[in-house]
């Protein structure tokens, strides 16, 4: 999978959950960080600052750390270090920042016990899914170093007329912020501010409050590998209580920002109200994901890759299977053995190694499902519900629920949770599923099932999502490998984790010389 990249690479390995031997001391640490607190601290010149604030652990309600809101003040020092700092930093070259970068890699896969455990704890995501992200996480480190070798350490030579040379040059742009969600609060927010960093930049990093202490522990790792003290900020608060000294200030020269498509608007449309320069906004935001099962695709799989992409995370990825559209011929089998599948499902105790599914982030984020439970209890035919008798008793756990719906109107916005909805098409409905899927404006994850030649590529030129997968799930798009990222209501790109990305947080620069 190295493929078209110029410089040898691998994706990490992370650790195989199967293997008893390797994974001991993993969950050795994460039993031993029981009762442990973490600092979820703003960082500003490498100085942690105060913190009051608890962050708190969804599978147990108990505070496992403190985070603050970081004030006015204290953003103007971060921006005024950064953006004074900034030119060195650039001046650096791709080669140098990119051994820093490499560098973060080796000590993040060397503190991968700790990592998870603290993600574990903080976000309540499962241990697989606290390997894969600090996986994702040194792989994007590795990947955007690659990148400022590749492109940003020598100038690009130009043809031109004779007597004249030309060649073109990128460079950080100034002080990036970058805003980071608490679905993958370690893989998103590293992705984020090592791309900056990469490309030259200093950078304002704002984490998502639910998940400030591991993005302060990174920001930490990052400072013991070399990344200035004054190059990178760590900002915590909430959006309400800091966006705008964040986002007003004219220093901003660019923002990365993951999260819901509405704030994703409000910020572009504060960024484009502000002082200073015109910025660019890289957004990747929500989706209203769908699948198509037509009636020559295998069940046994469709119901492994629709558990894979609907529940596991507890259906907390932007990328997560939404609408499962299903050809009527089949639907009846179908949904009889996903229902099965669904009740063999373990919800509990994240840092369990048999967990498949942790608690949603939060009370907000568990009152928005139950409303929808409730709206769907009058909208739609049920078809599933997780057993509340096999519910934990204490944390905010949702069960995954399975519901028939009529057609996608009913689907308003995006349901942030371990939720399904399926529709039934008959054969000749395909087009008319497909302007449904476009309708929608979202433009994200979309999945297809079918054994029949030639729909796949005939599909794919149609839909417009960023991400198409085939005859597998729809999650967990590997970095250099599936690069990730929606168009429309979905987001801006470039994609992460791909070719192009790093490019948005560049200036460029043409020298022409008449020789
Ligand atoms: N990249 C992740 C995936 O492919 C999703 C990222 C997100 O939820 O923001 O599943």
């Amino acid at each position: 999978y190295i493929g078209r990249e110029a410089l040898p690479r691998k994706n990490s390995h992370g650790i195989e959950l199967t293997d008893p031997i390797g994974v001991a001391p993993l969950k050795d640490a994460v039993a031993n960080s029981a009762g442990k607190t973490w600092s979820g601290s703003p960082i500003i010149d490498g100085v942690a600052g105060q913190a009051d604030q608890p962050v708190v652990n969804p599978a147990t309600g108990e505070t496992i750390g403190h985070t603050a809101d970081t004030d006015a003040a204290q953003i103007d020092k971060a921006f005024t270090s950064a953006a004074e700092n900034q030119r060195a930093w650039n001046r650096l070259g791709g080669d140098a920042r990119a051994k820093i970068l490499d560098k973060v890699a080796d000590l993040y896969e060397a503190h991968l016990d700790e990592l998870v455990a603290i993600i574990c704890r903080e976000a309540g995501r499962t241990l697989n899914d606290g390997i894969s992200e600090v996986r994702e996480a040194v792989d994007f480190c590795r990947y955007y170093a690659n990148g400022a070798r590749k492109h940003f350490s020598e100038p690009t030579e130009l043809p031109g007329p004779t007597g004249e040379s030309n060649e073109l040059s990128l460079s950080g742009r100034g002080v990036f912020v970058c805003i980071s969600p608490w679905n993958f609060p370690l893989a998103i927010f590293t992705g984020q501010v090592v791309a900056a960093l990469a490309a030259g930049n200093g950078v304002l990093a704002k984490p998502a409050e639910q998940t400030a202490c591991i993005a302060h522990r990174a920001v930490q790792l990052m400072h013991e590998a070399g990344v200035p003290q004054k190059i990178l900020h760590l900002i915590t608060g909430t959006g309400a209580a800091i966006g705008k000294p964040l986002l007003d200030d004219p220093r901003v020269a660019g923002v990365a920002f993951t999260g819901s498509t509405e704030t994703a608007k409000h910020i572009n449309m504060q960024l484009a109200a502000k002082d200073g320069p015109i910025v660019p906004f890289i957004a990747e935001t929500g989706g209203q994901n769908v699948m198509i099962v037509d009636s020559t695709a295998l069940p046994e799989q469709v119901v492994d890759d629709v558990i894979q992409s609907a529940f596991l995370s507890a259906g907390q990825r932007c990328s997560a299977l939404r609408i499962l559209c299903v050809q009527d011929v089949i639907a009846d089998n179908l949904l009889n053995m996903l229902k099965g599948a669904c009740d063999e499902l373990s919800l509990g105790d994240p840092s369990k190694l048999d967990t498949d599914i942790g608690p949603v982030i939060d009370e907000k984020a568990l009152g928005l499902l139950q409303k929808h439970r409730e709206r769907m209890q009058q909208e739609a035919k049920p078809l599933f519900a997780f057993a509340e008798d096999k519910m934990p008793s204490t944390g905010t756990f949702f069960g995954p629920q399975v519901v028939e719906i009529e057609d996608f109107n009913v689907l308003k916005r995006e349901v942030f949770g371990p939720f399904l909805h399926v529709v039934r098409f008959k054969a000749e409905e395909l087009e008319d599923v497909i302007r449904r899927i476009n309708a929608t404006g979202y433009g994200l994850t979309f999945g297809l099932h079918s054994r029949i030649e030639g729909r796949a590529g005939a599909i794919f030129k149609r839909v417009d999502a960023g991400n198409c997968y085939v005859n597998r799930d729809m999650v967990g798009a590997v970095v250099g490998v599936n690069p990730f990222g929606g168009m429309g209501l979905s987001g801006t790109g470039p994609k992460a984790g791909g070719p192009h990305y790093l490019f948005r947080f560049a200036n460029e620069k043409t020298k022409t010389i008449n020789t």
